[in-house]
């Protein structure tokens, strides 16, 4: 087998394909040097963009990773911005209007993003977060950075943040978790929702799954 020949290996899922893909092409453009600081800071980029943690993929977050936080800031953003990049169209194929809505906290445009098996699903925004929300000290955008800046400039503050860390708190102050309003899927221009074993089916990716007996797949009806 070639050393970049980029075949499936078994067990891989589609996602994970095509991210160890994005990263072959990019390390056959960056394979010197300092670049090694580039290309590790863009897989770590790629896999917390496409597996839902956009929040992680932050230069210090990434940084702080790579040799130990003694590596320059520079090429680490730079690895961001191209994991972006390369990321974004992958994030927007939702075309199925019941994929798609809208956060009623900050209108953020939101997609369904199947889990792996299809089963479940969570709603993301084009930047691929979970969360949304501006403010605060100019550049902190995440809650490491956050305690370090109220740890120089606000005991007080800081204390109260920490405690509320602790406890579970996965936002910043001025953050909050996107709420999709509800999708809807009946009524005028829809099909009628199948029905197996008295309920309504439960919609999955690719298709119905009957609520009783996950072995049932009922058909989808047709339009009348
Ligand atoms: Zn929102
Ligand atoms: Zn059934």
């Amino acid at each position: 087998m070639a050393p970049h020949q980029h075949a499936p290996v078994p067990g891989e899922t589609a996602d994970e394909h095509r991210r160890r893909g994005l990263s072959v092409r990019y390390r056959k453009a960056h394979t010197r040097g300092a670049y090694r600081v580039r290309w590790d800071a863009y897989d770590l980029a790629v896999l917390y963009l496409s597996t839902g943690r956009a929040h992680l993929a932050t230069p210090k977050q990434i940084h702080a990773q790579i040799n130990g936080g003694r590596c320059a800031f520079a090429p680490v953003r730079a690895a961001i911005a191209d994991a972006r990049r390369d990321c974004a169209p992958a994030q927007t194929p939702a075309t199925d209007p019941r994929d798609l809505t809208t956060c009623t906290e900050c209108g953020a445009r939101l997609i369904r993003h199947w889990t792996s098996d299809g089963m479940d699903f969570t709603w993301l925004d084009e930047a691929g977060s979970r969360q949304a929300g501006e403010g605060g000290p100019p550049g902190i955008d995440s809650i490491e950075d956050y305690l370090d800046w109220l740890r120089a400039h606000d005991m007080r503050g800081y204390s109260a943040f920490l405690a509320q860390v602790t406890l579970g708190a996965g936002l910043l102050p001025w953050q909050h978790w996107h709420r999709p309003a509800p999708v809807i899927e009946t009524g005028a221009g829809f099909p009628p929702l199948p029905w197996c074993c008295g309920e309504p089916a439960r919609r999955v990716r690719d298709g119905w799954i009957c609520r009783e007996d996950p072995q049932h797949r009922p058909a989808a009806a047709t339009a009348l």
